[in-house]
């Protein structure tokens, strides 16, 4: 399939932009709105796949090649990866950490596997120290899609948002590659919501690019990755309540938890306009 024909009959693009209202916001006086990026596609949910579209670009080029990648048994970049390899009939490869998994694990891995995805399955060892078991010629993406290429995704996002200036734009971070994206392609301030203790990496990162101007917030990540708490829970339900947006305790209810609290806390000049990028993360296996 082509891209352009994929992104226009299978993927809702450009996504819609919405206000969010709550009292918080005007006492405040800032006003908040959401980039629905999980809008785009169930299962390539959120940025997910504006960081793919460049690697499969790059594949349509070299058709031989599997695209290989990396990720956790619960990835949602390997799950992105599989769904579009199948989409495009391009070979993938996910090498997933934990040896003592197989396909059968869990329903995400198993439909991964039905789509064609190769699965291996690696020691956490083997993982650290990034040992691929993959010597074949390939296209690699990094764990989590960061890299260049991965970045160069967001440009679409970017011109999406041209006609739209807010003040600031508040996006949750994982390797960092759709904030330091942002960054790249538009002038507006950012503000990354660290989800895991990964400050040094994302600040290599953002070195190793030149960027500057992203203020990286450690405030909310909560103990460990993916570690759910009581209060992080019960703010994702009250959220969907209110505004009928469901999000997740990994990533987005990070970042609308901390962007309440910095609200609150009076972080925003008045009359601001907050850009809050909502970049998916609730897959249903099919
Ligand atoms: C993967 C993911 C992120 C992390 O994005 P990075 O570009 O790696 O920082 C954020 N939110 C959701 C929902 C994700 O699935």
């Amino acid at each position: 399939m082509d891209i352009h024909l994929f992104e226009s009959k299978i993927l809702h693009l450009p996504s819609p932009i919405q206000e969010l209202n709550h009292s918080l916001f005007k006492e405040a006086n800032v006003r908040v709105y959401v980039k629905r990026d999980d809008l785009i596609h169930p299962i390539i949910s959120g940025n997910k796949w504006r960081k793919l579209r460049e690697y499969i670009r790059l594949a349509k080029e070299f058709p031989q090649l599997p695209i290989v990648s990396f990720g956790g048994a619960y990835s949602n970049h390997l799950y992105a990866l599989a769904y579009v390899g199948h989409e495009f009939k391009i070979p993938t490869i996910g090498i997933i950490r934990g040896k003592e998994l197989d396909k059968s694990s869990n329903p995400y891995l198993e439909q991964m596997f039905n789509w064609g995805m190769e699965l291996h399955f690696i020691s956490r060892q083997d993982y650290r120290e990034k040992i691929s078991p993959i010597n074949k010629d390939s296209i690699l993406i990094p764990e989590g899609g960061y890299s260049e290429i991965g970045i160069n995704g967001l440009e679409n996002l970017a011109l999406e948002l041209a006609n739209f200036n807010p003040s600031y734009i508040i996006t949750a971070v994982g390797t960092g590659t759709t904030a330091l994206g942002i960054n790249k392609f538009m002038h507006i301030p950012v503000i990354g919501i660290l989800t895991l203790n990964n400050l040094a990496e994302i600040k290599q990162h953002e070195a190793e690019l030149n960027s500057s101007g992203t203020t990286w917030i450690t405030d909310y990540i909560m103990g460990k990755y993916a570690k759910e708490t009581p209060i992080l829970t019960q703010f994702c339900q009250s959220f969907e309540q209110q505004h009928h947006i469901k999000i997740e305790p990994i990533y987005t209810g990070k970042l609308f938890y901390g962007l309440y609290d910095m609200i609150a806390r009076g972080k925003f000049p008045k009359g601001s306009t907050i850009l809050a990028i909502h970049t998916g993360g609730i897959k249903l296996p099919n």
